[in-house]
């Protein structure tokens, strides 16, 4: 007779649950310096400094000169669930900031070895934890200037199969870049540094202007082919720069699509880029743009993955006309030779 017994149902304890969860928000390197951006530009930073050592993998520094967290809630910023974001399910139908389910920093200190110093401008002194694997080793008062610094270092020390599965330095290094350029793109009026072992990659200006950061980003050549494109209708915003067909690139990378702030993966925009290139870009070549949507937040679903890279809005068809439309209006007004197809 085959035993047939299952061991009684227990709740997990915090710290294993945590390392489950993290498996969601912490992929890779390019994750933590996501989340931990993102922290930064809700915290209202204008000046964001990221430093990586060996493609993330060894290291990730974060520092900026946000609001800061106080001494009494920097210990529940690593409990999970635990947001200043948000404050009821209501406020999900409205959501402004970039984080709101206060899982990313229990998540990353579950899964890595890292240190905060955090100080309030209300307070003369800051405020440092240091937390392994999600137990505290360390704090106490910190000499730093207003705003955070995060370091995190060993990431997926106490989860072989995820460290394992990591690609090369040069490839997890390569994904942080172009998450850093596209986010400076999304939010020129913030100042962002990136360092990537000890050489310094991106300055953008931080002068609100996104062809300043086009120039930092691609190059002055590069942005001096970029096109304005700005239209609003019926309650959507679009706001942004397209290349003109000579600026083209073999893959789809270098379009960066922003909603309400937010960086994402927008099928609906690389659609409507097709449509609006149609004729003036070879089969296999898209174009470069950075294009930011805005409609109000109640038409947005943010919450449909843990790492919120895509996202749900209620009018995709209407977007993706509207993208069209205005992007190759953009295209026909500046006189433009179509290729002849199969001549690059
Ligand atoms: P979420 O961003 O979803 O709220 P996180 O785990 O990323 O969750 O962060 C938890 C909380 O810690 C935030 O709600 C915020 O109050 C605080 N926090 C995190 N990073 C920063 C930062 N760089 N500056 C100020 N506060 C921060
Ligand atoms: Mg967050």
């Amino acid at each position: 007779r085959v035993e047939r017994t299952m061991p009684k149902i227990m709740v997990l304890n915090e710290q294993t649950a945590c390392r489950i969860a993290a498996g969601e928000v912490v992929e890779r390197p390019v994750s933590v310096v996501k989340e931990l951006v993102e922290n930064s530009l809700d915290a209202g930073a204008d000046l964001v400094n990221i430093s990586i050592t060996g493609g993330g993998i060894e290291s990730i520094t974060v520092v900026d000169n946000g609001c800061g967290i106080s001494q009494e809630d920097t210990p529940l910023a690593f409990q999970r669930h635990a947001t200043s974001k948000i404050k009821n399910a209501a406020d999900l139908d409205r959501i402004t900031t970039l984080g709101f389910r206060g899982e990313a920093l229990p998540s990353i200190a579950a899964v890595a070895d890292l240190t905060i110093k955090t100080r309030t401008p209300e307070s003369s002194e800051g405020y440092y934890m240091h937390i392994r694997g999600g137990n505290m080793l360390d704090s106490g008062p910190a000499g730093c200037p207003v705003g955070t610094s995060i370091k995190v270092k060993d990431l997926f020390y106490n989860t072989p199969a995820r460290r394992k599965y990591l690609k090369s330095k040069s490839t997890e290094g390569g994904l942080i870049n172009d998450l850093v350029y596209k986010m400076a793109l999304v939010r020129p009026r913030v100042r962002f540094v990136f360092i990537h072992n000890g050489r310094e990659v991106l300055r953008s200006p931080g002068s609100g202007n996104i062809p300043d950061v086009l120039a930092a980003v691609y190059g002055l050549r590069a942005a001096k082919l970029m096109l304005p494109v700005n239209v609003v209708e019926a309650g959507i915003e679009i706001d942004g720069y397209v290349g003109k067909p000579e600026l083209s690139r073999s893959t789809r990378q270098q379009i960066t699509v922003a909603v309400n702030g937010r960086t994402v993966r927008s099928t609906t925009v690389n659609l409507a880029l097709e449509d609006a290139y149609r004729g003036l870009l070879t089969v296999g070549r898209h174009p470069v743009a950075v294009l930011s949507i805005r409609l109000s937040p109640e038409k947005l679903d943010v919450n449909i993955h843990p790492a919120k890279m895509e996202i749900k809005m209620d009018r995709e068809e209407e977007l993706r006309s509207l993208v069209a439309r205005a992007v190759r209006s953009v295209l026909r007004d500046t006189n433009l030779t179509p290729v002849i197809s199969g001549v690059a």
